[in-house]
């Protein structure tokens, strides 16, 4: 009558946004991993969207944290609360069966972090939990084929976190993790307005400027937008416009750190499994894989194919959601193996 594991959850814990997949019914949580905490007593205040409008408008009592920032842990007693109010959101009040979790992480997570994540959903209510790297999951949930004994590159660029893996065989080959994606073009922005039109913004709008005109290939320019800011010699609000010339210029130095990341990576692949990626193409996932132009650019840049997933935000949800079918199948082929060493 109840499906026995109908709430097995798929976790992308995430540097700006947790998505939880529920087995059976897709994607049923996308918050911010934002919390706002009590200065001092540490108490919680407000987690994910509610915690995300706080910041950066907080009165002095309060303090407004993104515990996984730059893909390590800051703080780990609000991960461990915001992993747990997430879980609880999400899990049907009354159930018989404990669910099991499957948890994606940033690869940089230390192993003492990554027993805290693996800690706190038990303490949610997990009656299994699983922490894999994110690349991993972020691959299951682009639908590669990543048990075959071939090479597959993903190229997942998060909020703080860009992460370049080379997968086969179910296993990451070589893997790379920098501390830049989204969260470093915004900041590229800030400092591009700052510097040329000495012009103050906020995070905001320069992440507003990276969606609506923020293009990584040239020549392909869109229209010019309006943008508030403080001008920064006398402190009065100021309106210019800017267009995406000026916001690829921005961007050209966190564009081409990711590049030169994927260089290595490629640089640093068996020759065989080099072959397949040059052959099957490089796939892009994460929110900044979303930013346009940049699939055409890395192509460019690298002279491999490059692809966007479908649904690039959610494949680490989705991939971690899948994970327990996903083995389900190579523990069978494990079983076989074992049975005929035996
Ligand atoms: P994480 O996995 O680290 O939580 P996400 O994969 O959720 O990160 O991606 C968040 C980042 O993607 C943010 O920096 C956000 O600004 C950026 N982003 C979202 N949509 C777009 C878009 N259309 N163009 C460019 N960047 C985007
Ligand atoms: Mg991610």
């Amino acid at each position: 009558m109840f499906g026995v594991t109908s709430s097995d959850l798929g976790i992308d814990l995430g540097t700006c946004n947790t998505i939880i997949c529920m087995r059976n019914k897709g994607i049923v949580l996308n918050e911010p991993s934002v919390v706002a905490v009590e200065r001092g007593t540490k108490r919680i205040i407000a987690v994910g969207q509610d915690a995300k409008r706080m910041l950066s408008k907080t009165p002095e009592g309060i303090l407004t944290i993104r515990p996984l920032r730059d893909g390590v842990i800051a703080d780990l007693e609000s991960t461990e609360k915001m992993i747990r109010f997430f879980i609880a959101r999400v899990l049907p009040r009354y159930r018989f069966v404990k669910p099991r979790m499957v948890i994606g992480i940033p690869s940089s997570i230390t192993q003492v972090e990554r027993r805290a994540v693996e800690e706190s959903a038990y303490k949610a209510g997990a009656r299994d939990v699983v922490v894999i790297e994110e690349s991993l999951a972020a691959a299951i949930g682009a639908d590669i084929p990543i048990y075959e004994p071939a090479g597959h590159m993903i190229c997942d660029i998060g909020g703080g976190t860009t992460e370049i893996s080379v997968i086969s065989l179910s296993g990451m080959v070589v893997t790379d993790s920098i501390r830049v994606g989204g969260d470093a073009f915004d900041t590229a922005i800030i400092k591009y307005i700052k510097n040329v039109h000495n012009l103050i913004i906020g995070q905001p709008m320069a992440e507003y400027l990276k969606i609506e005109i923020g293009n990584a290939t040239p020549g392909e320019n869109l229209d010019e937008v309006e943008v508030k800011g403080t001008n920064a010699a006398n402190g009065l609000p100021q309106r210019f416009k800017i267009g995406s010339d000026e916001i690829r210029d921005a961007l050209r130095d966190p564009i081409n750190e990711i590049v030169e990341s994927v260089k290595q990576i490629l640089g640093k692949t068996p020759p065989e499994l080099a072959a397949d990626i040059v052959e099957r193409g490089i796939v892009m996932t994460g929110g900044g894989a979303l930013l346009r132009g940049l699939d055409r650019h890395l192509a460019a840049e690298t002279g491999v194919p490059v692809f966007i997933a479908e649904d690039p935000m959610n494949c680490v949800a989705l991939g971690a959601g899948k994970y327990y079918d996903f083995m389900k199948g190579s523990d069978n082929s494990k079983a076989a193996y074992d049975s005929i060493n035996r």
